[in-house]
């Protein structure tokens, strides 16, 4: 077709102690998903899209090809339910509107750094507590037995 194209791959940080020295990724699929209309900033600062909620994982193409969106949702996708603030182990997260209630980035890289050091990664607690996009009655976060399944790669001193 003639059209340049790149694709942005997940992930731009240079793991914990980069995300603290630049709290920033080289690319923000979230803030193009947002203008794509794919779904609206939550509490959590996740993109909330309406079919799943906030468990997607965003990837990116780059192109100099004219094509025509729809342009960001009218409506907002987050309930304002909160769970996500609650479920926080870190209050990383406090009610409110994106931009406006940002996540404090630090308190999530501790979490980050104390998860990595029993060889778990990543937290996801506030996105596991989005009731957005999920089926009635599912379970939101791991099993028991899935927990024992995970705690068993952990390494013992
Ligand atoms: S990833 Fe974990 S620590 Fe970070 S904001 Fe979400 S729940 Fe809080
Ligand atoms: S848990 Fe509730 S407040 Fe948090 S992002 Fe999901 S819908 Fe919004």
């Amino acid at each position: 077709m003639g059209y340049q194209a790149m694709p942005v791959p997940r992930d731009g940080y240079h793991g914990i102690q980069g995300l603290r020295d630049v709290p920033a990724a080289f690319f923000s699929h979230r803030h193009a998903a947002y203008l794509a209309g794919l779904g609206t900033f939550g509490v959590n600062n996740i993109i909330i899209t309406p079919r799943n909620g906030p468990r997607i994982r965003w990837v990116t193409v780059l192109t100099d090809a004219v094509i025509e969106g729809d342009g960001p949702l009218e409506e907002e996708v987050c309930i304002h339910c909160n769970r996500c603030v609650k479920a926080c182990p870190q209050n990383a997260l406090r009610p409110g509107r994106y931009p406006e209630c940002i996540t404090d980035k630090e308190r999530c890289i501790d979490r980050s750094e104390i998860l990595a050091k029993q060889g778990i990664s990543p937290c996801g607690m506030c996105i596991a507590a989005c009731p957005v996009g999920l089926p009635k009655g599912i379970v939101t976060g791991p099993t028991d037995e899935a927990k024992d399944e995970i705690r068993s790669y952990v390494k013992k001193p």
